[in-house]
């Protein structure tokens, strides 16, 4: 478990990333060549992402409009077995309301039990690209809280059905999502705070945040969680910059802000290649900040590069 990990490592901090699967079609060979050259830093657990179905439109020659459902990224708790048996690392699933009913998530839930998965990390999930806000399914959760809850309940062998309660409990460890910059929908960070701290109610173990790019935001988030009762521990996530193009990609999909000096010099670089050197020097020196200042855990973004990664960690850890 997470938080058994961090208890063991008694101050020292960890290294840790997130994967994502890779598109369908592809061979599980592409996760293992994203993980092995990270894998001499240790990491006690490996974070994989969910992505939910999309829909997408295509124009018949009659000019109505098909709908097709795509699941461009299948294979998350299938990945994560994978990992923990060649490996012998934890791996830890991302399951979201959105998608899910309360009895797909019940079922989820007991694949990864019976699988020997341990972890979860536990979101909403974002409005899929042909809704403007976020729409749960009619028998699904609504808000990560409420999914806390679904686990946490299933953790006390509390399930849907009535029939089944107190059968096996399962013994989950649960992550949630916390956003040093608040949450892109929530009016201000103090009430994004106040329904962090409803998960942290609700059965949830610690917190990931979102990526930053300034340590300050970080420290500021940390403060503010620890005054408003919340003492779970925070892993910070950190995302090295490795392309121009993410200076406005960044901003506008996570809703980060990127410090001036960091945007100039990438203005300024010549190609991809020096982008990418300044990415890795700027996420050094605010892991090496972090690491200084206690942080338990640092939380790294993969996307499926760990060139960058490994460059960082062979500074850090
Ligand atoms: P919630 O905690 O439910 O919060 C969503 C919004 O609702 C916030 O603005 C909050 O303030 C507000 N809110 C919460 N409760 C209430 C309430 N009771 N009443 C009113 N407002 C409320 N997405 C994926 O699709 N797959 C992934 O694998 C994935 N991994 C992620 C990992 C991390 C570490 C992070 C930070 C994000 C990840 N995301 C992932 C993105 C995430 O799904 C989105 O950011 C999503 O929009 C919010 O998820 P959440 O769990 O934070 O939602």
């Amino acid at each position: 478990k997470v938080t058994q990990h961090i208890e063991k490592a008694n101050g020292k901090p960890l290294f840790s990333f997130e994967i994502l699967p890779p598109l369908k079609g592809q061979n599980i060979q592409c996760i293992f060549d994203n993980i092995e050259p990270l894998m001499e830093f240790k990491p006690p657990f490996i974070d994989v992402t969910y992505h939910r179905e999309e829909y997408e439109y295509k124009e018949l020659p009659n000019g109505l409009l098909e709908k097709k459902v795509v699941k461009k990224r299948p294979g998350t708790v299938g990945i994560c077995s994978a990992i923990q048996n060649k490996y012998q690392v934890d791996a830890i699933p991302h399951i979201l309301c959105g998608g899910f009913t309360k009895e797909d998530t019940e079922n989820f839930l007991i694949d990864m039990d019976f699988l020997g998965i341990d972890n979860v990390v536990a979101l909403r999930g974002d409005a899929v690209k042909s809704e403007i806000y976020f729409k749960p399914e009619k028998e699904g959760n609504t808000y990560a809280s409420e999914l806390v809850t679904q686990i946490s309940n299933l953790n006390n062998g509390i399930y849907l059905d009535s029939d089944l309660q107190n059968t096996n409990k399962t013994d989950f460890c649960i992550g949630v999502a916390g956003y040093p910059e608040k949450h892109m929908e929530a009016p201000s960070l103090d009430s994004d705070i106040y329904f962090l701290k409803q998960k942290i109610k609700n059965g949830a173990d610690y917190i990931i945040t979102q990526m930053f790019f300034d340590n300050q935001k970080f420290f500021d988030f940390v403060d503010k969680c620890r005054a408003a009762g919340i003492t779970v521990p925070i892993i910070p996530g950190l995302k090295p910059i490795s392309t121009k193009k993410q200076l406005n990609l960044i901003p506008h999909r996570f809703k980060v802000d990127l410090p001036d000096d960091l945007i100039m010099e990438v203005v300024k670089a010549k190609d991809n290649e020096a982008v990418s050197q300044i990415g890795i020097e700027w996420c050094t020196a605010q892991s090496k900040e972090l690491a200084k200042a206690g942080i338990p855990v640092l939380h790294y973004y993969s996307m499926g590069k760990s060139d960058n990664i490994r460059q960082i960690a062979s500074e850090v850890f």
